[in-house]
């Protein structure tokens, strides 16, 4: 293997060490910060992610308040439970796992969040801060994919950076994070209508894959040199793998993300960086997400 590996569990424990000292720093003015999780149905997956979500946020202090719906509620049972978090005065931070079983509007839901408290930065009013470069909270997957490349010191400014996927969670905001002023690259999002994406990925000099379907990335996608981000995670027959073929294109890349141990750790830290930046909003009574 040629590539560097970046590792995500180096460059996430370090964001928990700065998060273990904000609830430290927190917790000398008395104050423990509080996140809610909301768990809709029965989807596996999701039981793992919010688990593991918990399990983030004892380690470091964090209170955690769960509220798991087995049954799925209607449309207005569950506005009213998220509007009941937002105006609850001992919950800093609100994380509805995504996605919601069908019939449920997750814009809808997402909408009741208070954006002071949108640990996930997926509010509209917070999309809309990170267009406008104004300062919120980021969504935590491509906010961990800016701290994976800038905890490795890999230059971003001025690059040619290739995002494939446009979702609202991943694709679409991890674009405009990576041309935001400072961050200085030069971005093209693709997605499944892209034309010769593979010519189109090999002009990258940072590549993200950011689809859903397992090892779609191969070596010959890529420029050698090129840094590779790969943010899927699919369920196969052999295990957890991501969006690249891992295998080949580490012999190309100059730099690479595993699945597991990649992506996913950072988007773990981040929303606990979040949920403090949150409770510092809270007390400081000045409310909003540094
Ligand atoms: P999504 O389904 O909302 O979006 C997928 C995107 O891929 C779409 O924009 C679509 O246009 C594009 N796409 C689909 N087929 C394509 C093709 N053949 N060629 C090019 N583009 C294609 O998914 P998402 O929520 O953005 O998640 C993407 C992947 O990232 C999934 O595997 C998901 O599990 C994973 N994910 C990982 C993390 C993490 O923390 N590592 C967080 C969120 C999502």
């Amino acid at each position: 293997m040629a590539a560097m590996l970046l590792k995500g569990g180096e460059a996430a424990s370090a964001v928990m060490k700065e998060v273990a000292a904000g609830v430290a720093d927190l917790a000398r003015s008395g104050y423990v910060p509080g996140l809610a999780t909301v768990l809709v149905g029965d989807d596996p997956a999701s039981h793992t992610y919010v688990r593991a979500k918990r399990r983030d946020a004892a380690k470091v202090g964090i209170r955690s308040i769960h509220h798991q719906l087995e049954e799925i509620p209607s449309q207005e049972e569950l506005e009213d439970l998220v509007n009941g978090l937002s105006a609850d005065p001992g919950v800093d931070g609100i994380l509805v796992q995504l996605p919601l079983p069908e019939g449920l509007d997750e814009g809808r839901v997402v909408g009741c969040i208070d954006p002071r408290k949108d640990v996930d930065g997926l509010h509209n009013e917070n999309l809309g801060r990170l267009v406008a470069e104004l300062p919120g909270p980021r969504p935590c997957t491509p906010a961990g994919v800016m701290r994976i490349l800038s905890h490795y010191d890999l230059p971003v400014s001025g690059k040619r950076a290739v995002v494939v996927g446009r979702s609202f969670l991943v694709g679409k905001p991890l674009a405009l994070l990576l041309a935001t002023k400072g961050a200085d690259a030069t971005v093209t999002i693709a997605h499944s209508r892209t034309v010769d994406l593979e010519s189109l990925c090999r002009e990258a000099d940072i590549l993200v894959a950011a689809v859903g379907r397992a090892k779609m990335v191969k070596a010959s996608w890529v420029k050698p040199g090129a840094v590779v981000i790969d943010v899927g995670i699919n369920r196969t027959a052999e295990g957890l793998v991501g969006d690249v073929d891992f295998a080949e294109v580490s012999e190309v890349a100059s730099a690479i993300t595993p699945v597991p141990g990649g992506v996913g750790l950072m988007t773990r830290a981040m929303l606990m960086s979040n949920t403090v930046s949150a409770a510092r909003g809270n007390i400081s009574g000045l409310g909003g997400v540094g």
